[in-house]
């Protein structure tokens, strides 16, 4: 048990999680520490005291693996749970809120059904940034304290070296949490885990107000993935055990952030059908929030379950024009802002431009009325000249210099795209961690160019877009 962290998950017993020794990686070396984050929830004595770290990767130490189910590409599947990952405790910040600590490739768990319970360093390294990159985009997300290397060898399509993190999140308990209990008929134990919910994270609401809980997973959920939208992030493997229910985002399989703007680019090489592809995410957030509020259904009635649900639609759709008004440097909302921003995106996909790069082009053509090399497709396009016609009458009477240093502030160069990703992976596993140093850097201050960036505020060539990964890691 580490002293500095509490126990508070684990008041709830073994029904809700297992106490389990993570086994030690062979070798284990710390490789990246996230200060930003361990000085933000004020770890940084700790983080600091780096044998603090190296000990939680190389001792065997003391944690909770949850029990949870969840919804797998649309069907249930009862046999899930922490299989490689171990709650260790609670940290409780300067203001009193508690964080989990979740060291992530601990060796295997009751829950580990086939599986090794260890983590790959491909994976790991792309969990230690992504969370870094969405906080940063003021989206909800879990985070990496560190991530440590071992020279131990796993099975995956080839042989990998094990790695782990450590995810600092608000909450590691699932939709498939509450699944758990539900098609297990344990429904007092389905409601001691919504009242420990309510305790700790809405804890000016009245106990047993329920309906509040379903509440704030719907807003929030709704609120995370209209960001997703906003900023061109493919989750990849929505399955209701990847899901927070404070709507964080969490578990990352093969992520990735769109290139050209593809609304059918699909991340996950195993997601056959495409389930989970970018456009479908809205559509899922919901069919997920379904499959919660029926687990929640011995605790609320059908009204109130439908009235919870009835939210959704208007807060993500609300909440994702504000956001790509933001991006497009339009103040206010109004209504032909729907069809003016939707207009920019036809046009995006029409020409197969950048999505992330497009709102930093628009920004400089603002300032000057050229196009960046790149974006030249919309000097010559009539769409882009009828919309930009439009578009200038909308942010009429405002200094064009202010609104795109405005978009600038709102619209990131650095994002852990694909093929940096891939760059950074590669560079590790010969041991060379300056590119992960630096794109680290640039990702969590993503809107402002950095010196030395080794290319990362570039758009991939031709040959190395729309990457799609398998789910394997
Ligand atoms: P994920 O795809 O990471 O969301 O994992 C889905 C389920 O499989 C969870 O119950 C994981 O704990 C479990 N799992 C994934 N990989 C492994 C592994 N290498 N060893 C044991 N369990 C695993
Ligand atoms: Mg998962
Ligand atoms: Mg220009």
């Amino acid at each position: 048990m580490l002293n500095f962290l509490q126990q508070d998950f684990a008041r709830l017993g073994v029904e809700f999680a297992r106490p389990v020794k993570a086994a030690a990686l062979r070798d284990g070396r710390l490789r990246h520490i996230n200060r930003r984050l361990s000085k933000e929830l004020g770890m940084d004595a700790i983080v600091e005291n780096q044998s603090t770290l190296q000990d939680i990767a190389s001792a065997h130490c003391q944690g909770l693996a949850m029990k949870y189910s969840g919804h797998q590409f649309g069907s249930f599947n009862p046999q899930l749970g922490d299989g490689r990952g171990l709650l260790l405790g609670e940290w409780r910040d300067q203001n009193g809120e508690l964080w989990d600590w979740h060291l992530k490739g601990a060796g295997q768990t009751p829950f580990s059904r086939f599986g090794d319970g260890r983590a790959v360093w491909r994976s790991s390294l792309r969990e230690h940034l992504i969370g870094e990159s969405l906080t940063a985009l003021g989206i909800a997300s879990s985070r990496s304290l560190c991530l440590l290397s071992s020279t131990e060898e796993v099975m995956r399509e080839t042989p990998e070296y094990a790695a782990s993190i450590i995810r600092v999140a608000k909450s590691h308990i699932r939709f498939g949490s509450f699944e758990e209990f539900f098609y297990q008929r344990k429904y007092q134990q389905l409601r001691e885990l919504a009242d420990y919910c309510l305790e700790r994270y809405l804890p000016l609401k009245d106990p047993g107000d329920y309906q509040a809980l379903l509440d704030m997973a719907v807003t929030n959920t709704a609120t995370m993935i209209a960001a997703w939208q906003v900023y061109g992030f493919n989750h990849g493997v929505m399955n209701t055990d990847n899901m927070s229910i404070i709507g964080e985002t969490f578990d990352f399989g093969p992520y990735a952030f769109l290139d050209d703007y593809d609304p059918e680019f699909i991340c996950n090489h195993s997601d056959t059908h495409g389930r989970y592809r970018f456009s479908q995410q809205p559509a899922i957030g919901l069919w997920n929030l379904n499959a919660l509020a029926y687990a929640l259904s011995t605790l609320l009635d059908q009204d109130q379950l439908k009235n919870s649900l009835m939210g959704y639609q208007k807060q993500l759709a609300s909440e994702y024009q504000t956001g790509l008004n933001r991006r497009l440097g339009i103040q206010g909302l109004e209504e032909k802002d729907v069809s003016l921003s939707q207009r920019w995106l036809n046009i995006l996909a029409t020409n197969q431009l950048d999505y992330t790069l497009s709102f930093r082009a628009l920004a400089d053509y603002l300032r000057d009325g050229e196009w960046q090399a790149s974006f030249n497709a919309l000097a010559e396009s009539e769409d882009a000249q009828n919309w930009l016609r439009d578009y200038r009458s909308r942010i009429d009477g405002q200094s064009p210099e202010e609104i795109a240093d405005r978009m600038d502030a709102r619209n990131p160069l650095y994002l852990p795209r694909s093929h940096h990703l891939q760059l950074v992976i590669e560079a590790s596993s010969r041991g060379d961690d300056l590119p992960l140093e630096r794109l680290f850097d640039c990702i969590s201050s993503p809107f402002a160019k950095q010196a030395n960036d080794f290319g990362f505020d570039l758009a991939p060539q031709s040959d190395e877009k729309g990457i799609c990964l398998s789910c394997s890691s």
